[in-house]
């Protein structure tokens, strides 16, 4: 046959293979197994001699995984798992690599491993469904599907140091060691580097070499790893019941059956939290630190008690100070860089031939060919070993040519940044799958519990695919777009975008700052991945013989921490509120807010007594730290009208009074059902023109008076605004209404949409207005601020609402309603939030934004003439 016949043959040709696979590493290996198992055909492409991938390439010294070996291990296996024994807690490379080994013989895979072969492109075929994978070899494979188990942490960074490759010396890489090793004896050594690979390979190094200079951009968290037999503490939870333990790790955030911690920080004493710490450090676990405290990862205060922690640990540990100040990070909170484990990393800068050179006071000006050059000296040395780390996570995936849908190339797509659905899958790329891809756990988790759910998920979809007689999946515009979106809300909830890491990109130059990894926890995302093949593969678009479908949507809607709080209420298994009676019901309000963080320090907080409409009211007034007078915000706290006070609301007037730098006056006006409508309305207004009449008295500016509150509180405030106006006075600046109650019409959207499974549900609504007003009155203005004979001349106005309420549509409709009259309103739509979600101070860390823009607001109002 004809070259140019061969080539139309080969174009109108069908698959070869059902699956190509790239890698054949950890993911590689069991995704071949896997698809053999289901069924399909399938080749995986190596560019290595080998299997092991990581464990291949990593051969410096000291290699060695950080999650324990017995968690950082396949759990498909069962007589796997029984047959090999771990040597030590944390296995070294050969041995895992001997484990990988192990695994490609005991079930025959590399027969379908296409070795020392690199993928060089792929390109998908519309017209016949499939991928065209070109590799080095010279050959084109056809396949239905491609996937890349390409590896996070596989493509090692070219050093961006100045005169890189003048070195007439030896030069090693940590993530390309040579397999024969290296003998540094009686060498001079330079390292760059102080990342995982450095902080392993430099104290083994150091053993052998005669001077060993350690060149420092960024000094790492690390502590010692307690390296040593596997604990039988470890064996005897893991051999008691093998399944139960690996379930456990996969219902966890991180892959590790760890407790996590539910506690704050400071909600525990000084001494009770060095006393975690230094559990944390003595059980040698990677992820102990992060799992001490439930906000270590989120609160700056919180985290830096470890960071200053651990640099005591390494002054203690490094003997001349300047050097263990060099070492000690000052830069990042711990976590936000993948922090090490080690044996004897700090000590071995007390050994004297060992330096530290710090690039930050002393920069590399070049490599020479003898050796380093920095600002102020010049070295010579015999060998460097640079240990820079890899571009990680999208690296291997976009070195590859990869051309999806209309020739889009895969990393113009990325180019500002991964865009997938689930860490998985990415449009316009139909038929292709990246195992721990950006937006999945991956790096933030045991990578080993990770890639087998990928794998698993990958298997089940093809299987599916396949009885349903489909051969094209791609995600929906939608389900990207939101999934991309939900991981950055889930990083914005971190500490973690705060650092140069290469979790952000950081350390590839020209690469786009992005949080790389999903931070939701595999447990979470387990259970995501799971819903989107209950509902019917959510957010894909399918292709076959049975026809064309699209099943779009969105699978994440609710911020992370919002989703966190519902279901941790669900396993608390709360009652609904409208069935409890009205004093059980308030005694439930104030249980709950015993339980939770009290909200920041505000300069002074006085109790006191207002006159309300028919006698006395309590009053908590907060006092911003700033020398007075200040403006005074007039808050109503939320509860229906029936339950709530100003202990209910405190942490979010505390939260008010210290970003607006205004006195917030929280008033306890009268509930019903013992004082019905309008008695809440009517002793607000009584309040507020107490307030403006003692503003100086209250240490306020006279005239400088906003009001602003929550649900039922809202409520109050908006129709105090009204009932100022129509009085002629008090002067109100501004009103803050967060989710208000404006009216009584229960066929809104929202009440449909929302009315179940957000806490404020439909039936409550239900149950605080049939407390609080007669159906007769409901209609009044005074019950329902939106039926105003007019809105005209009313204060400006900042209305916020929450997606997930059934409050939402009300709220909006007051702000259009507002601002139809004339009025100086904005409305602010919380993405994701719950009716109770904003108010939850230092529990709902993505509300922080909205009550920043409520502070701004009142500011702006208590700033104008
Ligand atoms: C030193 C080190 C220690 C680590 N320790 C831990 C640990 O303790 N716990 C943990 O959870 N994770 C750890 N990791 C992360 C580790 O990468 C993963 O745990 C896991 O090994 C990844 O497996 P993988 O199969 O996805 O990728 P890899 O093991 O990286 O395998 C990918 C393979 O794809 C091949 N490949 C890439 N591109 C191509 C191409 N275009 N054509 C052909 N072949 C290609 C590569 O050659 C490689 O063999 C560590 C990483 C490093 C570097």
């Amino acid at each position: 046959m004809s070259a140019a016949m061969e080539s139309a043959r080969s174009a109108s040709a069908g698959p070869e293979l059902d699956v190509v696979v790239v890698g054949a590493g950890f993911a590689g290996l069991y995704m071949l197994h896997r698809l053999r198992g289901l069924g399909f055909s399938a080749k995986v492409i190596e560019s290595a001699d080998d299997v092991g991938g990581t464990w291949y390439w990593n051969r410096y010294p000291g290699a060695r995984c950080d999650i324990e070996s017995i968690d950082y291990s396949y759990s498909f296996d069962p007589e796997l798992q029984r047959e090999w024994q771990w040597s030590e807690r944390y296995a070294t490379q050969p041995e895992i690599l001997r484990y990988l080994g192990h695994v490609a013989d005991k079930h025959d895979l590399r027969r379908d491993i296409a070795f020392s072969t690199r993928v060089e492109a792929a390109r998908w075929d519309d017209d016949a469904s499939l991928w065209r994978i070109r590799t080095s070899r010279g050959d084109e494979i056809r396949a239905r599907f491609y996937v890349m188990a390409t590896g996070c942490l596989s493509l090692p960074k070219t050093p961006d140091v100045p005169g890189y490759g003048r070195f007439a010396g030896e030069s090693y890489y940590t993530g390309r060691w040579p397999h024969q090793g290296v003998d540094f004896s009686g060498k001079r050594v330079a390292v760059i580097g102080t990342g995982s690979s450095a902080v392993q390979s430099i104290p083994i190094i150091a053993r052998q070499a005669a001077e060993l200079t350690v060149f420092q951009r960024t000094p790492n968290f690390s502590r010692p790893a307690f390296n040593g037999p596997v604990t039988d503490a470890k064996k005897a939870a893991f051999d008691t019941d093998p399944a139960a333990y690996r379930a456990a790790a996969r219902l966890s955030g991180a892959g590790v059956p760890l407790e996590p911690g539910l506690v704050r920080a400071f909600q525990v004493s000084e001494a009770e939290r060095l006393a975690k710490y230094e559990e944390a450090y003595a059980s040698g676990e990677l992820l102990a630190f992060g799992a001490a405290f439930a906000d270590i990862l989120s609160n700056p205060e919180a985290n830096a008690t470890v960071c200053d922690f651990l640099r005591g640990k390494i002054r203690s540990i490094v003997r001349d100070p300047e050097t263990a100040e060099a070492l000690s990070p000052k830069d990042h909170f711990y976590g936000t860089k993948r922090p090490c484990i080690d044996t004897s990393y700090f000590e071995t800068f007390n050994l004297p031939h060992v330096r530290l050179v710090d690039l930050r006071k002393d920069p590399i000006a070049s490599i020479t060919e003898q050796g380093i050059d920095t600002a102020t000296r010049s070295f010579a040395f015999d060998v460097i070993v640079f240990a820079t780390g890899f571009d990680a996570m999208t690296g291997a995936i976009v070195s590859v040519d990869i051309a999806g849908r209309n020739g889009l190339a895969l990393a113009d797509k990325w180019a500002d940044g991964p865009k997938t659905y689930l860490g998985l899958t990415t449009t316009g790329f139909p038929n292709f799958f990246a195992i721990t891809g950006p937006g999945s756990p991956s790096v933030l988790s045991n990578m080993a519990v990770s890639i087998e759910q990928h794998v698993e998920w990958v298997g089940r979809c093809l299987a599916d695919m396949r009885e349903q007689r489909l051969d094209v999946i791609e995600p929906t515009p939608t389900a990207e777009t939101a999934w991309v979106q939900h991981v950055n809300d889930g990083a914005e909830i971190s500490l973690f975008p705060r650092a140069n890491s290469w979790y952000m990109g950081a350390n590839v130059p020209g690469k786009p700052r992005v949080f790389l990894p999903y931070i939701g926890g595999v447990d979470r995302y387990r259970k995501t991945c799971d819903e989107v093949i209950r509902r019917d593969y959510l957010g894909f678009a399918f292709d076959g013989p049975a026809g064309a479908r699209c099943n779009d949507g969105v699978v994440c809607r609710l911020q992370p921490d919002v989703a966190m709080l519902l279901d941790a209420l669900a396993e608390l298994g709360v009652p609904p509120m409208e069935s409890l009676s009205v004093e059980d019901a308030r005694r439930f309000v104030i249980a709950s807010a015993a339980l939770r963080p009290p909200g920041p320090e505000v300069g002074e907080i006085v109790d006191g007594e207002l006159p309300g409409a028919a006698g006395g009211l309590a009053y908590r007034l907060y006092r911003p730290a700033s020398p007075g007078p200040h403006g005074i915000v007039a808050y109503f706290h939320g509860g229906g009208w029936v339950v709530g006070s100003a202990d209910s609301d405190d942490p979010l007037c505390r939260d008010l009074c210290v970003r607006s730098g205004a006195i917030v006056v929280s008033v306890d006006y009268r509930h019903a059902p013992e004082a019905r409508f309008p008695a809440a309305v009517d002793d607000g207004f009584a309040a507020v023109r107490w307030i403006a009449a003692n503003a100086a008295m209250l240490g306020g500016v006279p005239g400088k008076l906003a009001v602003c509150g929550w649900s039922a509180g809202a409520n109050v405030a908006a129709v105090v605004c009204q009932l100022a106006r129509d009085a002629g006075g008090p002067a109100i600046a501004g009103q803050v209404l967060l989710t208000p109650a404006t009216d009584c019409d229960f066929t809104r959207a929202s009440y449909a949409e929302n009315g179940d499974g957000y806490v404020l549900t439909t039936a409550l609504v239900r149950w605080f207005r049939d407390h609080y007003a007669d159906p007769a009155d409901r209609r009044n203005p005074k019950a329902s601020p939106l039926r105003a004979h007019s809105l005209a001349g009313l204060p400006p106005a900042l209305i916020v609402t929450c997606e997930f309420d059934p409050l939402r549509d009300e709220g909006a409709a007051y702000a259009a309603a507002l601002a139809a009259a004339g009025v100086d309103a904005r409305h602010l739509p919380c993405r994701g939030q719950i009716h109770t979600s904003i108010p939850m101070v230092d529990v709902i860390l993505s509300g922080a934004p909205a009550r920043q823009e409520m502070a701004a607001a009142l500011r702006r109002f208590l700033a104008a003439p």
